[in-house]
């Protein structure tokens, strides 16, 4: 009395893919309360084709860029993008507050239960104070000038200090990328108290490292276009431009790097001798690599040395949907010999440890309450393909 009961055809328990023969049992609220074979499973189980998941955990996004759907074309490469970005992203509110909403109901409906969410201003607060799900809020600075640092750090600080009164253990002050962030503002993040999980936009250009190992390359024209005389200030490193920038984010004891197109074994090499005790964790999003540059990350090699994975959608300016299952379908497209199981773990436990939620996401461990995502229409050897489909059911 007072259970409900679930079968699928598969049963992900957050680590491994159960056969159907293992019925999951939550309390009313949908707490987690046991997993138990069929036989002992008594009546009233509700069947379900397919897989039964614990909610998925979208890691990258940018709710505040949902009403530029399909506006950007196609394949442009980074830095057009990025200054189509700069050049159309303003809009009512009424047309932001709009999308900002629809983009949140379809995260739920499609069966995302967190969402470690990118914010350059506070059009998102009003929505994520009353949103079905749950947000980590990465508060966005950039600012490649150095004299413009201390005037940025604080306009964050502001957007920080909102989103703090309702979300005190749930917001962070993040550098927006290598290129886009001054040494000098990358030191008055990194001082500040109490902000222990950062993220960073992450080598998803070829460009990006040339523009650290030489100086050359189209950065160059978008800080023209821009107006930033980069020549008073930057000089290239001679390194990759995550190897650059890792010892300037010292303090978070947890690093999300967001896409990793173009990240080496050098780089996960001198990543690891650098931050022994930082956790770094290498965040997908290959549905935006694909609409962006039209490349994918080398997600063999991070295989290969042991990588945590986690996965993420980006924004609606760079993706037609925001779905965990349609970045899963096209990791498998593209690397079929990846276990479900294994990408399923991204999707869920993993993403739910590296926004600090693994408490009570992730996974059907017991007193959890993660929700539960049918993922249905498996081929017949009981693989996701483009025809699948997510529902959230809890
Ligand atoms: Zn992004």
């Amino acid at each position: 009395m007072g259970y409900n009961k679930y079968r699928g055809d598969y049963l992900f328990d957050g680590k491994t893919l159960l056969d159907g023969n293992s019925v999951l049992i939550t309390n009313k609220e949908g707490v987690i309360v046991d997993i138990v074979s069929i036989t002992d499973a008594g009546e009233g189980v509700q069947i379900y084709e397919g897989i039964l998941s614990p909610g998925f955990i979208n890691c990258h996004c940018h709710l505040e860029l949902s009403h530029m759907k399909g506006l950007i074309p196609e394949n442009t490469g980074l830095i057009p993008f990025i200054l189509s970005i700069l050049q159309q992203r303003h809009a009512t509110e009424d047309e932001i507050f709009a999308a900002i909403q629809h983009a949140d109901d379809a995260m739920f409906n499609s069966g995302i239960v967190a969402v470690g969410d990118i914010s350059n201003n506070t059009l998102t607060f009003p929505q994520k104070q009353k949103s079905k799900l749950q947000y980590h809020n990465f508060i966005e600075v950039s600012g490649f000038s150095p004299a413009i640092a201390q005037m940025r750090f604080e306009t964050s600080m502001e957007i920080y200090k909102t989103f703090k009164t309702h979300f005190p253990n749930s917001t962070s002050l993040v550098p927006h990328a290598p290129y886009s962030v001054s040494k000098e503002l990358f030191g008055l993040i990194d001082n500040l108290e109490n902000n222990p999980l950062s993220s960073i936009h992450n080598q998803e250009t070829p460009d990006e490292n040339v523009f650290f190992l030489s100086g050359e390359g189209k950065f160059n024209l978008l800080y023209e276009t821009i107006g930033v005389d980069i020549k008073q200030f930057f000089q290239p490193s001679g390194n990759t431009s995550l190897q650059t920038v890792l010892p300037l984010i010292s303090k978070p004891t947890k690093l999300l790097l967001v896409h990793d197109t173009f990240t080496s074994q050098q780089d996960i090499d001198v990543l690891k001798a650098l931050s022994p005790d930082q956790q770094v964790i290498f965040c997908l999003c290959v549905n935006a690599n694909l609409y962006i540059e039209n490349m994918l990350p080398p997600i063999d090699l991070f295989l290969q040395n042991d990588c945590n994975i986690v996965l993420g959608t980006d924004s609606f300016a760079s993706n037609h949907q925001l779905s965990i299952l349609s970045e899963m379908i096209t990791i498998n497209q593209h690397f079929p010999h990846i276990p479900l199981a294994t990408i399923l773990q991204w999707a869920t436990i993993n993403g739910a440890k590296a926004l600090g939620m693994d408490d009570s996401l992730g996974s059907f461990e017991v007193s959890k309450k993660p929700g539960i995502v049918n993922i249905s229409k498996l081929t017949k050897e009981g693989k996701i393909s483009s025809s699948s489909k997510a529902k959230r059911i809890l």
